[in-house]
């Protein structure tokens, strides 16, 4: 009953922009590690949420964030050696010479790093694939609608198919490098004859909202080769594998092996805190002072900055990427053991995990529903994505335990055993 009301109030004063989770939503109060705490007193694991990175509470980070509100936080037009302690920590995780842009959300990081392409080419088009999530400023949200913009998909933004696991492009998984970078390069040749030209290409390099459709390192080689000929930068949107989700290395292009040419991040940098920024090589940066202008009140206030860097230190200190790489792989193993006709591939990066369902060859995003339903009256808290939502999502704070994977696993084999084959 009080959820009811909950849900009423949220409605009548917030309108339907702001949408929850599940058919009842869930009134949480309190989180701590992998665990939350509804109004009732009721535990769930948390196994989706990719902002509390270092676990829900973490002590340290609310202690950096409270200290240094409680001495300074301005905006950004001062002096303060905390921006730079960061960026020095932050870039020395980056295999090549950048310089760090602040800012308040990943939306803005990836905004600012279509300017920056645009700076860099002089020209105006951009292609992304045609599943994707890259934020919600107007420039993004063309390249993250599956909706076409009202006037009809602007001439300038290309939508390339995403790689797929059902169907691959060109008919298979050994072929569908290729595949999609011919169709970079049509799209390419597109923008080219239409005038706009080619800025740039953007992409999650783990596909996170594409559903992880199972590509291998050394998938975008092919691509990395049009792209590079043609002039136009890569934008590599972190905002999903990055700060060691992935296990194996400590951000997703690292794991599919290219280099980018703009790095953006968020949701996970403040550990809840929103902060988020990107990283570019300095002829980009000059190149986008120079084309722009740029001015952000709050991307890397010194509060920002001090919870950024708290989650870096203990992301190194408490091993949490070691222990993305070691439950992840636990975890898929645990997974892969359940034995059900609808799934048909069980998959994972560290501790980014995914079950795509379907019958008969067609995606089952009902049965993905129902299970997502079943495991939430269970306390276990997950989502879906792919372009049918077929594919569950699993992707917990980076302290999931052992003990937590137990847990998870033996519920959804309960919810399987329920749903008819
Ligand atoms: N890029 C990706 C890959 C995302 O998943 C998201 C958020 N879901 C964003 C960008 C946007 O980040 P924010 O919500 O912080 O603007």
């Amino acid at each position: 009953m009080a959820n009811d009301a909950l849900i009423a109030r949220r409605e009548r004063l917030l309108g339907p922009n702001v949408p929850t989770f599940y058919a009842r939503p869930v009134h949480i109060t309190r989180g701590r590690g992998a665990s939350l705490w509804d109004a009732d007193g009721t535990r769930y694991l948390d196994a989706y949420n990719n902002v509390a990175h270092c676990g829900h509470g973490h002590p340290r980070i609310v202690a950096a964030i409270c200290e240094q509100a409680a001495r300074l936080n301005t905006h950004t037009r001062y002096l303060h050696e905390g921006i730079l302690d960061y960026a020095e920590a932050l870039l020395a995780r980056i295999g090549w010479p950048g310089q760090l842009l602040m800012t308040c959300t990943g939306s803005e990081a990836n905004d600012v790093a279509l300017r920056m392409a645009q700076a860099v080419t002089g020209k105006r088009g951009f292609i992304a694939t045609d599943n994707t999530y890259h934020g919600n400023t107007t420039a993004v949200a063309h390249l993250s609608t599956r909706r076409p913009p009202i006037g009809g998909w602007p001439e300038h933004i290309r939508r390339v198919p995403a790689p797929d696991s059902l169907t691959p492009l060109g008919g298979s998984r050994a072929v569908q490098p290729e595949a999609f970078a011919a169709n970079i390069a049509r799209a390419i040749d597109e923008l080219e004859r239409s005038g706009h030209g080619f800025a740039g290409f953007m992409l999650c390099p783990i596909f996170a909202n594409e559903g992880m459709p199972g590509v291998a390192p050394g998938f975008l080689d092919p691509s990395v080769e049009v792209i590079r000929r043609a002039g136009g930068l890569i934008l590599c949107d972190e905002v999903q594998p990055g700060f060691g989700r992935v296990g194996a290395h400590f951000w997703g292009h690292e794991w599919l092996g290219f280099q980018p040419d703009v790095i953006t991040m968020g949701k996970p940098m403040g550990n809840g805190h929103p902060v988020a920024g990107l990283v570019a090589k300095p002829e980009v940066m000059a190149a986008f002072r120079e084309a722009f202008g740029y001015f952000n009140t709050f991307g890397g206030n010194p509060v920002s900055v001090a919870a950024a860097m708290e989650v870096l230190r203990v992301i190194e200190e408490e091993g949490l990427q070691a222990n993305a790489a070691e439950v992840g792989a636990y975890l898929l193993g645990a997974l892969r053991q359940i034995d059900h006709p609808l799934i048909v591939e069980t998959r994972g990066l560290g501790l980014f995990l995914g079950i795509e369902l379907a019958r008969e060859g067609e995606p089952a995003g009902e049965e993905a529903g129902r299970i997502v339903e079943a495991m939430r009256e269970r306390h276990v808290l997950m989502g879906r994505v792919g372009r049918a939502q077929h594919i569950l999502k699993i992707r917990p704070p980076m302290v999931f335990s052992r003990a937590d994977a137990d847990e998870l696993v033996g519920k959804l084999a309960e919810c399987f055993a329920e749903i008819a084959p």
